[in-house]
């Protein structure tokens, strides 16, 4: 017999105040979003978008499509998971995207993949992948869809958003960047939000080369003002540090050299040259000598697209942004091939309209509800459902519903124009009740031909407005 075993004392806890306990516990719950609670919520940064939301976002992809369409770019579907090291090759291992935002993890083929933090790195492999160097060039390519960062969620920030991309490969005349910055600000002006555009030029990594000793020996001194982040930045990729929203950098900044001043003449002949195609066509611009972009395979011109009025959030007001990345197919094992795109973000556009009061229908109303009363007029119901579908009459039914009364409410809230009524009685008589939810005058037609009937009633023209009567 085992002897018995002194149970051991356990060590006293430090307990932690509840306040703090409960806020930590919610913090983790967002987090793993509210694993330990008996619902499933949505994972901090992700969201649904609704169906009463889904008007904008129509408006937004149809606008964004019909331009693509009209500018001849081909729409190209890229998968959302990628191997991680396309994006830490392209999007470079010093940039916040690469070092904290990607979500990485290994395959079950022990494989190092990442959820796309973004889509150009994507098309340019696509581009190499599949010969298009071979086809005409420009190859002009569009795409929309999910990204992810696991960036600190906010306002206008997720760590799942949509993105519609424009990239231009195979041509490196300048007239290619202003066409794409046209294309973009066509997209916001057929949307009705006023943006302006901000263009920088960031040169070859040659000349960015000499630039950046400048920038980071003009820093070195004011080290110690450097919050750790720019500090780090200017280590490691000092061209960020422009970037900086620390008021102290900000500071800084305004005495820093600015990189215009250091491009070769041929960076800056083809940055003049984009200025003059963007005033030829009156897209108004803003030059940013602090645009810089997040990612290392921009060279030559970035620009971004700024809401015009927003001077609130301004980190959250760049609706979208791109630039010339001549260097990426080559970096990328391809043969050198320039390239220029732009991405858009649908959710900070999508937020504008919405606070302009914009919010088309989902779809467009039915003017026709189908309601019934009994079994036999549901199997007939169903049918003549497909019949009005079939010959493009919308046509909305309560089939879950019994009472004529009802129904009747749900027609009239969706404002139709017309109801089909079918009971017993029409049923066997082979007849249906169409009736005028306006007037509330009713009819009882032959149920062979009541899509043709209603087909002619929802076509009449309005009646003729009564002539003026002569004095
Ligand atoms: P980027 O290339 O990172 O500048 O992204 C292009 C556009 O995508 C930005 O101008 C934003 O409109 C949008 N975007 C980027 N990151 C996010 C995010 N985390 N949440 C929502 N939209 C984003």
């Amino acid at each position: 017999m085992p002897l018995k075993k002194e149970k051991p004392v356990p060590p006293k806890k430090i307990t932690k105040p509840v306040v703090e306990k409960v806020v930590e516990k919610k913090e983790k719950d967002e987090e793993e979003g509210g694993k330990s609670s008996k619902t499933f919520e949505l994972l901090r940064g992700f969201r649904d978008i609704l169906p009463e939301e889904q008007g904008r976002w129509n408006l937004v992809r149809d606008t964004v499509r019909s331009i693509a369409e009209s500018y001849s770019f081909d729409r190209i579907d890229l998968p959302i998971l990628e191997r991680s090291d396309l994006f830490q090759k392209t999007v470079g291992k010093a940039t916040d995207i690469v070092e904290k935002e990607m979500y990485v993890f290994t395959d079950p083929s022990n494989r190092s993949v990442a959820l796309r933090p973004e889509a150009t790195a994507s098309a340019a492999r696509a581009y190499i992948s599949h010969g298009m160097l071979d086809r005409p060039q420009p190859v002009k390519m569009w795409y929309v869809g999910p990204m992810f960062r696991h960036d600190r969620p906010q306002a206008g920030r997720y760590r799942q958003f949509y993105q519609a991309g424009f990239e231009s490969f195979g041509v490196d005349e300048p007239i290619v960047d202003a066409q794409l910055i046209v294309l973009g600000a066509q997209i916001f002006r057929e949307l009705g939000l006023d943006i302006k555009v901000e263009i920088n030029s960031i040169g070859t990594p040659e000349c960015r080369q000499a630039y950046l000793a400048e920038l980071t020996s003009y820093f070195r001194p004011h080290r110690n003002k450097l919050s750790e982040d720019d500090k780090r930045r200017l280590q490691k990729n000092p061209l960020r540090i422009l970037d900086s929203k620390e008021e102290a950098t900000l500071e800084l900044l305004q005495g820093a050299p600015q990189i215009l001043d250091w491009l070769d003449d041929k960076s800056k002949e083809h940055f003049m040259k984009v200025l003059e195609f963007l005033e030829e066509v009156e897209i108004p611009y803003v030059l940013n000598p602090h645009l810089v972009r997040g990612l290392d395979y921009y060279t030559h011109t970035v620009f971004e697209f700024v809401l015009a009025q927003d001077e609130g959030d301004k980190s959250q007001s760049a609706l979208g942004g791109g630039g010339r990345y001549d260097g990426l197919i080559q970096l990328l094992g391809g043969r050198p091939t320039p390239g220029c795109g732009f991405a858009l973000g649908l959710e900070r556009i999508v937020r504008a309209l919405d606070a302009k009061g914009v919010n088309p229908p989902e779809r467009s109303k039915p003017s026709v509800f189908f309601a019934q009363l009994g079994d036999a007029a549901r199997r007939v119901g169903l049918k003549l459902f497909e019949e009005f579908r079939r010959a493009g009459v919308p046509v909305v039914e309560a089939f879950g519903k019994s009472a004529l009364k009802g129904q009747l409410e749900s027609a009239n809230k969706l404002g139709v124009q017309l109801t089909l009524i079918l009971g017993q009685k029409e049923v066997l008589d082979g007849t249906i009740i169409i009736r005028d939810m306006e007037s509330g005058a009713q009819e009882i037609v032959d149920v062979k031909k009541v899509v043709q009937i209603v087909k002619k009633k929802l076509h009449k023209e309005p009646a003729p407005a009564e002539a003026p009567v002569s004095e």
